[in-house]
């Protein structure tokens, strides 16, 4: 852990390391260790540092970045903090490179925001670009392309606002977007199933793109339905803690409140742990592959030929037809 390091906890190991799955992601970086490049957008309070170290079963973020009080009310402007945490899924290495963006949204005026993510993501498509023009490569070159950038949706229960469709429309051709609902805990499993199908609504008549778990051309159907029923988990519904109960001998990750317990691992209580294993695990390649394939070649074109002022937006086909506008 370079940055952010806190002390491990002992949490639970989620409940999915436990089955036996197809490693789609073994390539030849196992050993050395597979980066891949994480960023979390979203306003204050929806659960992000929690996530974050949820994600990463230990504390990765500790304490409040609240240091006065007194000045708690003035929106910070926003930043970019990094975080790198080498995590082992099923035997994998894997570099885990966070950037979060505390004080996104905070303020009044967005535009910086957008602004200031925009040019993040292009400036690390920027960076390959200038590497792959040199003459001789440098060996150690570091490529911090994002390959998933979750956006925390608030949960009103209503549907998306301004700032969500802004942003995702906006970045969706810069990023695999992977649109979250935080602290979902806040919403009954009913209210959850309509405030999930009114945002994919959202997301189909603003044409936004996001990560949609595509319909593959594939002959193994278990991939096949795989995404299909990923795709009509979207968004994800996740719940963070930094408390472990013991359950029957078993370490048992929750949100303990007094009418009752959640448990971020289990699969009728939150998304997180389905989330978890696609981001690290059942789709780490298809994320990177995206990433390299699409939205760097797409960018690629549009700077070669002098038009990255315009962001294409030419990929929310997919997401509709998928979830069947
Ligand atoms: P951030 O500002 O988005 O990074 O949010 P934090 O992770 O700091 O969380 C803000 C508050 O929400 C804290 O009091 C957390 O304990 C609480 N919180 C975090 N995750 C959840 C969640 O899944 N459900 C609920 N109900 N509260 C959460």
């Amino acid at each position: 852990m370079k940055e952010g390091s806190g002390e491990d906890q002992n949490v639970a190991p989620s409940m999915y390391s436990h089955v036996s799955r197809p490693s789609s992601h073994r390539n030849k970086n196992a050993r050395k260790g597979l980066p891949f490049n994480v960023m979390l957008v979203g306003e204050s309070g929806l659960g992000r540092k929690t996530f974050l170290n949820t994600l990463c079963e230990s504390a990765v973020i500790t304490g409040s970045e609240v240091t006065n009080a007194e000045q708690a009310h003035i929106a910070e402007p926003m930043q970019f903090k990094n975080y790198t945490v080498e995590m082992d899924e099923d035997g994998m290495k894997i570099i885990l490179n966070i950037i979060d963006t505390p004080g996104f949204g905070d303020g009044i005026d967005n535009e910086q925001c957008f602004m200031q993510i925009q040019e993040y993501l292009e400036l690390q498509f920027d960076n390959v670009l200038a590497e792959e023009n040199r003459i001789k490569r440098n060996t150690k070159f570091n490529d911090s392309r994002i390959h998933a950038l979750l956006y925390f949706i608030s949960p009103t229960g209503h549907s998306l606002r301004e700032i969500d469709i802004e942003l995702m429309k906006r970045l969706g051709s810069r990023a695999n977007i992977i649109p979250v609902i935080g602290r979902s805990d806040s919403l009954t499993p009913r209210e959850l199933v309509l405030f999930k199908q009114r945002i994919m609504s959202d997301i189909v008549t603003h044409s936004i793109s996001v990560f949609n778990f595509p319909d593959l051309d594939d002959e193994d159907e278990d991939a096949v339905e795989e995404n299909s029923e990923l795709r009509a988990m979207l968004p994800f519904a996740v719940v963070g803690c930094e408390e472990v109960i013991n359950e029957d001998g078993r370490p048992v990750r929750v949100r303990n409140y007094p009418w009752g317990v959640v448990q971020v691992d289990n699969d009728e209580h939150s998304d997180f742990d389905r989330l978890r294993y696609v981001l690290l695990n059942s789709h780490i390649s298809d994320l990177r592959d995206r990433t390299q394939n699409e939205l760097y070649e797409m960018y690629r074109t549009e700077k070669l030929s002098g038009n990255t002022s315009v962001l294409a937006n030419n990929t929310s086909q997919a997401v509709i037809s998928a979830i069947g506008a």
